[in-house]
């Protein structure tokens, strides 16, 4: 099943429990433009080799396209139509005015040179800048795709339009327009959602165990926040696999153990540099395995589909926190419900992101840049109230949060939709 059915589901579910309008459920189930390119790059050797793009607008009802770009060599349509119908879901939860969009490349990024790499990136924006803008459609980093890959972009855009247009992407390098506060952005996004759960739950950090699934950007900052939080973070992995640390670990020292040894697993003897406390002890687990341990919180920080219907009821976690897109399925969702496991969804708790990316926006348009103070400080009440939100939504309508979360969304988009007479 492609994942974009997925997102139909998850939609058609919250439109059924809320009542929402056949035809805005029409509008959403249908993305409003689809560009599908051809990318000539002369690599290294002398070849030329084509690469396929995509963009894909799904929706400009609250505002300009949004979202991010992804090179792996797994994209497909169908994962780029889902990933461009969940930001606009995303952008509505937190009340922004910007749509829904997405981008891949079909490519291993670790297989091209840099040069290669640079070459590639000007020829998709060659190939894709008569939809793009800043105030068109505003792309972003996603999956394997950085800063420095968001500058050759805005770079290459405004040598199209001709004059400067580095607002046409954000995720910037900070000497190119970059906003502070962006990097960390998604992690402390979802901090400031656990913050309240926290507060509600009266959870206590220092006797709340984490596990995070996916220790790159989003997973690994997530990992350092909660650890001076004091949370005990006790497992992490990446795509080669994870490791378990009974009274938990120092993600600073993991992620420099990463570094040096290219992937989590190979830490689980840096003993004396991961844990402080005495009798403690570490051992190397799958990914199967990481999911399954028995935590308070796991975070879910890498890929699409990772609980699913073949793992849902092995979860031993008291809630699942989404900073990846889509790691859960429908059906596991169930699940995961039907058990009372709670699920704080995707689509707000990494909203961070996007929203750390408007404010890149707007100090673009204004030529005026804020410290990482002032964005973190104006990112928290948009992250508190829209948890409170999908909350209030949750209680009147007896749902789950992640139902919660698109009824809040598709009831702004369907203003949206009145206020402007689109139907
Ligand atoms: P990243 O490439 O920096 O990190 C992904 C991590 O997941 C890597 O450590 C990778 O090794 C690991 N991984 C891949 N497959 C795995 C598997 N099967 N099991 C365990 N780990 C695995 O990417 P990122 O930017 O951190 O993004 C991660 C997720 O968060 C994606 O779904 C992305 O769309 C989402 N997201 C990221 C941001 C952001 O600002 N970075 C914002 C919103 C959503």
């Amino acid at each position: 099943m492609s994942l974009f059915e997925n997102t139909l589901k998850q939609i058609n579910k919250a439109a059924s429990i809320m009542g929402l309008d056949k035809d805005v459920l029409t509008l959403m189930s249908n993305p409003q433009r689809i560009v599908e390119v051809s990318i000539p790059v002369k690599m290294d050797d002398g070849s030329l080799r084509i690469f396929q793009g995509f963009r894909v607008q799904h929706s400009n009802y609250a505002g300009p396209y949004k979202g991010g770009i992804r090179y792996h060599q797994d994209v497909d349509m169908g994962e780029v139509k889902a990933l461009s119908a969940w930001m606009s879901i995303k952008c509505s939860v937190v009340g922004i005015p910007l749509g829904g969009g997405k981008g891949g490349i079909v490519v291993n990024p670790k297989e091209l040179s840099v040069g290669e790499l640079e070459r590639l990136t000007r020829g998709y924006v060659k190939a894709i800048a008569d939809v793009v803008g800043p105030t068109k459609d505003v792309p972003a980093p996603d999956v394997n795709t950085t800063s420095q890959i968001m500058d050759w972009f805005s770079d290459e855009y405004s040598k199209y339009v001709g004059h400067d247009a580095k607002g046409v992407v954000t995720g910037k390098t900070l000497e190119n327009g970059g906003s502070k506060g962006r990097s960390i952005a998604t992690a402390q996004g979802g901090v400031y959602v656990l913050d309240e759960i926290a507060r509600e739950q009266g959870l206590v950090p220092a006797n709340t165990r984490v596990v995070i699934q996916g220790f790159g950007n989003a997973g690994g900052v997530v990992a350092q926040l909660l650890g001076k939080k004091g949370y005990q973070i006790i497992g992490a992995s990446d795509s080669q696999g994870g490791i378990v640390c009974n009274h938990g670990f120092n993600p600073d020292a993991l992620l420099q153990c990463k570094v040096e040894k290219t992937t989590v697993k190979n830490c689980h003897l840096d003993m004396e540099k991961l844990v402080q406390t005495e009798g403690a002890s570490c051992k190397m687990v799958s990914n199967e395995e990481l999911l399954e341990t028995e935590c308070d919180i796991l975070i879910l920080a890498a890929l699409e589909n990772q609980v699913h219907v073949g793992n849902a009821d092995r979860i031993k976690a008291k809630f699942i926190a989404e900073l990846a897109n889509g790691p859960t399925t429908p059906e596991a969702d169930e699940i995961l419900a039907n058990r009372g496991i709670m699920v704080v969804p995707d689509v707000l708790f990494n909203a961070g992101g996007v929203t750390v990316s408007w404010f890149e926006m707007l100090q673009n348009a204004e030529n005026k840049y804020w410290s990482e103070e002032e964005a973190l400080q104006k990112l928290l009440p948009i992250m508190v109230d829209s948890w409170k939100a999908v909350k209030g939504n949750a209680e009147k309508y007896g749902c789950t949060l992640r139902e919660a979360a698109y009824i809040t969304s598709l009831q702004r988009i369907a203003d949206k939709i009145k206020e402007k007479g689109i139907l």
